[in-house]
C-alpha cells in the first residue's frame, strides 16, 4: 500500500470519489471533499492518543478499516543519548505543555518553580474551577506522563460502580488481559525491589502491614531490565533517579508509542499526525463528522489555517477534560445540537488526592520511580473505602521539605477514595472556553474526604508517622464527562449520533473504584472496539462505501 505522508495529507491528497471504508488504500482515502474547499476525508479519525485512543487505533488498524490519529502534542522517540525528556534537576519547556513556569505552586511549593520556554512539552496542568488536573500530551497521552501502575479495581466496586450490564467476569478474563499482553505490564522483580533505590516501597509496604491493611501487588508498565541497565549504569539513570511525570530517558516506561501505537501504525492503515489539536467537530449534511484541526508550531501557535478533516467514523479519545470540552463546545455552538444533557456532568477525579507522609524510617526518598509496588486498601473504613499506592518523590522536593525542616523521611502517595460525580463542564459563548467546575467545599464529599483521612490517620496512629500534606484540589486521574449509559450506550456510541463513539475516560462515571484508571480505560475501550467494529464492517458491506 502506497502511504501518503503527513505533508501531503494536510496539504490535502488526490481527488478520488466513493472510497471504501475498508481496505481502501490511503490515496482512495486522502480525497478533497465538498468540492475541494480544503478538507480531506477519511474513514476513521481518532481524536488523542492516550489510553483508549492507542486502542481505538490499533483495533481500527486491524479491521483494515484507514485511520488518522490526531494528538495535539508530539512524538517522543527515545534517544540514544538519554536527552529526550526534561527530568526533575534540569526542568525545560519538554516538561510542560505551554506554561512558562514548572508548577510546583500546585502542590504548594511555590519557591521552587523555574522559569522554562513555552513548549509543547508532556504533562499539561488544567487549572479548572475548583481543581488543578495532571493530564499527558503527546503522542501517547497519558501513559508519556504516568506512574506506570496498572491495576484493576477489585470485583465488588466494580460492580458497584459500572452499569450490571458491563460484566466484570468478561473484563477479568478479556479485556484487562488482553491490555496487559500488549502492555506487557508486570510487577517489580525481587532483584530490583530488594535495592537501596527502592527502600521507600519496602518501607511503606512495611507500614501498611504494621497498621493492619490489606495490601496487594500492582503490575507497573515497564521494562524491568531496562531497570537493571540502569542499576548496572549501562543507561541513563531515570527510574531509580526518581523520575516519572517528565518522562524516563531511559525508555523503561513502556508507554503507548512503544506498543498498541506501534503496532496500529505497523498495520499501514494508521496514520498518527502529531502536533494537530482538534479544536470543533459537527455533523455535514451527509451525517459524516468533520473535524476542524489546527497544526501547531512547538510553541503551541497555529501553523496556516485551520483545515477540515471529513470521516464517516469518529472516535473521541481526548481524554475526559479534552473529549467533553468538544462535546459541550459542540452542543453549545449548536453544531452537534441533539447531544443530550448528561454531557458535560458525571465528573469526579477518581478521589484520587496527593498525600506526602513524613517522620517515616529513612526512605531514600527521591529515588526509585516511577511508583510503589503495592496498594494499600481500607475496605473496612466507616466513611467508605479508600486506597492508597506509593508515588516517586521527587528529589528537589524533598530536599525542599528537608530544608523547610519538616519531619523527615518523607515518601509520597495517591489517596484514591469514591467521590460522588458531582464535576461539571460549563461553555462561555464570549471566550469559546470550557470550564471544568468542581465543587470542593460540597458537603456531599464530606464522607469521601472523611475517609481519605481516616485511612491516613490510622497508618500515621499505628506507625508514629504524619501526614505533612493532603491536596484535595490537585488530581491526575480526571473520569466523566460522557458516560456510559447516559451520554453514550454501553459501548461507547453516543445516543443518537451514528459514526460518534467515545472510548477513553470520559465514558467512566467519575471513578474507576480505589484503582488508578488507565488500566481501566484501556479495558473498556477494547470492550467497545469488539462491540463496534462488527457493525461498522456489517455497513460497510450493506452499503459499499458507507
Ligand atoms: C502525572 C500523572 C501520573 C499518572 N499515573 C498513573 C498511573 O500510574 N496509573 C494509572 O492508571 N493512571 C495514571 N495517571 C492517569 C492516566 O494517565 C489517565 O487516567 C489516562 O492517561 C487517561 O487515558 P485517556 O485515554 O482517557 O486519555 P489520555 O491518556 O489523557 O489521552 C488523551 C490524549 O488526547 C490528546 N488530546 C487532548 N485534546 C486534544 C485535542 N483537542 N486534539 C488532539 N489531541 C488531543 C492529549 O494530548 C492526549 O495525548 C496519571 C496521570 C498523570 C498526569
Amino acid at each position: 500500500m502506497t502511504r501518503l505522508s503527513r505533508r501531503q495529507l494536510i496539504q490535502g491528497g488526490v481527488l478520488v470519489a466513493g472510497a471504501g471504508l475498508v481496505g481502501s488504500s490511503r490515496r482512495a482515502w486522502a480525497q478533497l471533499s465538498d468540492g475541494g474547499s480544503a478538507s480531506e476525508s477519511v474513514p476513521a479519525v481518532v481524536i488523542g492518543s492516550g489510553f483508549g485512543g492507542a486502542v481505538a487505533a490499533l483495533r481500527l488498524g486491524q479491521a483494515g478499516i484507514d485511520t488518522v490519529v490526531l494528538e495535539r502534542g508530539r512524538r517522543w522517540p527515545i534517544r540514544p543519548d538519554g536527552d529526550t525528556f526534561a527530568t526533575w534537576e534540569q526542568p525545560d519547556g519538554r516538561a510542560y505543555w505551554l506554561r512558562d513556569r514548572t508548577a510546583e505552586a500546585v502542590l504548594g511549593l511555590p519557591q521552587l518553580e523555574k522559569r522554562i520556554d513555552r513548549y509543547v512539552g508532556v504533562l499539561e496542568v488544567f487549572e479548572g474551577n475548583g481543581i488543578v488536573i495532571g493530564a499527558g500530551a503527546g503522542v501517547g497521552g497519558g501513559s508519556l506522563v504516568f506512574n506506570a501502575i496498572i491495576v484493576k479495581p477489585r470485583r465488588e466496586l466494580f460492580r458497584r460502580l459500572f452499569p450490571r450490564q458491563i460484566d466484570f467476569d468478561e473484563m477479568e478474563e478479556v479485556y484487562y488481559p488482553r491490555v496487559k499482553r500488549i502492555i506487557r505490564s508486570a510487577p517489580i522483580p525481587d532483584d530490583i525491589l530488594s535495592t537501596e533505590y527502592y527502600r521507600s516501597s519496602r518501607v511503606s509496604l512495611g507500614q501498611a502491614r504494621t497498621a493492619g491493611f490489606a495490601t496487594r501487588p500492582v503490575d507497573l508498565a515497564m521494562d524491568w531490565d531496562i531497570v537493571r541497565d540502569e542499576i548496572a549504569g549501562q543507561r541513563v539513570p531515570s527510574a531509580i533517579a526518581g523520575q516519572s511525570f517528565y518522562g524516563l530517558n531511559s525508555g523503561a516506561k513502556r508507554s503507548l508509542d512503544h506498543n498498541y501505537l506501534a503496532r496500529a501504525e505497523a498495520t499501514g492503515h494508521v496514520e498518527v499526525l502529531p502536533l494537530h489539536s482538534a479544536v470543533a467537530m459537527e455533523r455535514d449534511r451527509g451525517g459524516r463528522y468533520a473535524v476542524t484541526m489546527v497544526p501547531l508550531s512547538d510553541d503551541g501557535s497555529a501553523v496556516g489555517r485551520p483545515r477540515r478533516l471529513v470521516c464517516e467514523h469518529l472516535f473521541l479519545a481526548a481524554g475526559s477534560l479534552g473529549t467533553t470540552s468538544l462535546l459541550v463546545r459542540a452542543r453549545a455552538t449548536g453544531a452537534l445540537p441533539a447531544l443530550n444533557e448528561h454531557v458535560g456532568l458525571h465528573w469526579a477525579a477518581n478521589g484520587d488526592i496527593p498525600v506526602t507522609r513524613g517522620a517515616l524510617p529513612f526512605t531514600n526518598a527521591g529515588t526509585g520511580g516511577p511508583a510503589g509496588h503495592f496498594i494499600l486498601e481500607d475496605l473496612g473504613n466507616p466513611f467508605g473505602p479508600t486506597s492508597l499506592v506509593e508515588l516517586v518523590l521527587p528529589p528537589h522536593i524533598n530536599a525542599a521539605l528537608a530544608a523547610v525542616g519538616a519531619p523527615q523521611h518523607f515518601a509520597n502517595y495517591a489517596s484514591l477514595g469514591i467521590p460522588p460525580a458531582i464535576g461539571s463542564f460549563t461553555y462561555n459563548a464570549a471566550t469559546n472556553a470550557v470550564t471544568l467546575n468542581w465543587p470542593g467545599n460540597d458537603p456531599r464529599l464530606a464522607d469521601f474526604l472523611s475517609a481519605a483521612r481516616q485511612t491516613l490517620r490510622v497508618l500515621d496512629e499505628r506507625n508514629g508517622s504524619v501526614t505533612i500534606a493532603f491536596n484535595p484540589s490537585v488530581s491526575a486521574h480526571p473520569l466523566g464527562g460522557a458516560v456510559l449509559g447516559k451520554v453514550c450506550d454501553l459501548a461507547g456510541r453516543v445516543k443518537d449520533h451514528p459514526g460518534l463513539y467515545v472510548v477513553d475516560g470520559a465514558l467512566i462515571e467519575g471513578s474507576t473504584g480505589l484503582a488508578n484508571p488507565s488500566f481501566t480505560i484501556a479495558a473498556l475501550a477494547e470492550r467497545c472496539m469488539d462491540r463496534i467494529l462488527p457493525r461498522l464492517h456489517e455497513a460497510t458491506t450493506t452499503t459499499g462505501s458507507k
